[in-house]
């Protein structure tokens, strides 16, 4: 199957800047391809790479098998969802979404009938007539989505789309999103700096850092099996077991990750440590333990009793949590 984007060893440098820095990667058609990494890793760059805002330094890159070099944006069939939105004040919402059907020059009749139907499938039908100041700003996101969507492009590339709403909202835009997406069938690539966030919608994350990518994988992978300290670190919140330690454990030299929820606390057989502190989450409580030289995480269920400070207990975990990793740097 052809995919949808590829890249072959692409970098896109500023001066001395790396902003993408030797990238191979492939997305396929109708995924929802998530790229998350800390700011300044090289995300942003790599979609306006896609887009045709920024060209590569050196490499190449290919939408549906043909290489874009020479394509401009506008002919590329991919549209970009930007976080502010980028919405025209004094246009009313029909006008916004129509804006680049009316640039192609599209009749009015027609151009206003496709953005009612891009409303319609927003979940905003009705509030053509009013302008961006009188939406809020779940409302105004979804007519930035609306505007993309309108001239049916086969990628949808989403910069950080709902990084200006609150937490609920932007929970239940994460699940429209995602219905959309499966709902339309097109490929979406989704740039954002919260695993939460690529974990829940994606189909596979590529985790970046310094304008490379670290691992590539479905978001059990990268959050159950990461590859190396910084991936284990980014995602979540995992306790990074040393190479000492580990080879008493099993035998070889490596690191490990281990997920905080994995550990458990049980009366006899497990390993000594001694509590550190304790923090209410809501659902969870987390206890910071000191294991050895290492202090390390366990998340507990709310309704269980948090040991005090400084009491001794024992841990333990199931072999198969110890995720071993080679990169350990
Ligand atoms: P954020 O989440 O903050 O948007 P990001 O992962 O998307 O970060 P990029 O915006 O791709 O990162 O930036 C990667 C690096 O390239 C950064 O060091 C940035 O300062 C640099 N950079 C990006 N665009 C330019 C530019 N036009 N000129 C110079 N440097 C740039």
């Amino acid at each position: 199957m052809t995919n949808a984007v590829s890249f072959s060893s692409v970098s896109r440098h500023f001066g001395t800047v790396r902003a993408v820095d030797d990238v191979d990667l492939s997305i396929a058609e109708g995924e929802f391809f998530a790229m998350l990494g800390p700011s300044g890793s090289g995300k942003t760059t790599c979609l306006r790479l896609i887009a045709g805002f920024e060209q590569p330094t050196s490499g190449h890159i290919e939408i549906f098998g043909t290489k874009v070099e020479n394509v401009p944006p506008y002919r590329r069939n991919v549209n970009t969802v930007f976080q502010d939105y980028a919405l025209f004040p004094h246009m009313n919402i029909i006008d916004n979404v129509a804006y680049g059907l009316m640039i192609q020059g599209m009749g009015k009749a027609e151009r206003h009938k496709a953005a009612n139907e891009a409303l319609e499938l927003v979940a905003l039908p009705g509030y053509g007539d009013r302008r961006p100041g009188q939406l809020s700003g779940g409302q105004r996101q979804r007519v930035a989505l609306a505007r993309a969507l309108v001239n049916k492009p086969r990628v949808l590339l989403l910069d950080e789309p709902l990084g200006a709403l609150d937490l609920k909202l932007r929970e239940q835009m994460q699940e429209e999103l995602k219905t959309l997406q499966r709902k339309l069938g097109i490929t979406f690539v989704f740039v954002t700096h919260d695993q939460g966030e690529a974990l829940s919608m994606a189909d596979r994350v590529a985790v970046f850092n310094n304008g490379k990518i670290q691992q590539v994988g479905s978001p059990q992978d990268i959050y159950q099996r990461p590859q190396s300290r910084f991936v284990a670190d980014f995602v979540g919140s995992s306790n990074v077991l040393e190479p000492a330690f580990v080879k008493q454990l099993t035998g070889k030299d490596a690191c490990a990750s281990l997920r905080p929820e994995a550990i458990r606390f049980v009366q006899s057989d497990g390993h000594l440590a001694t509590v550190t502190g304790s923090s209410y989450l809501g659902g969870t409580t987390r206890v910071g333990l000191a294991l050895g030289d290492m202090r390390i995480n366990a998340l507990i269920p709310a309704d269980q009793a948090v040991p005090e400070n400084g009491t001794k207990v024992q841990i333990s975990w199931q072999e198969n949590e110890l995720h071993l990793m080679e990169d350990a740097q």
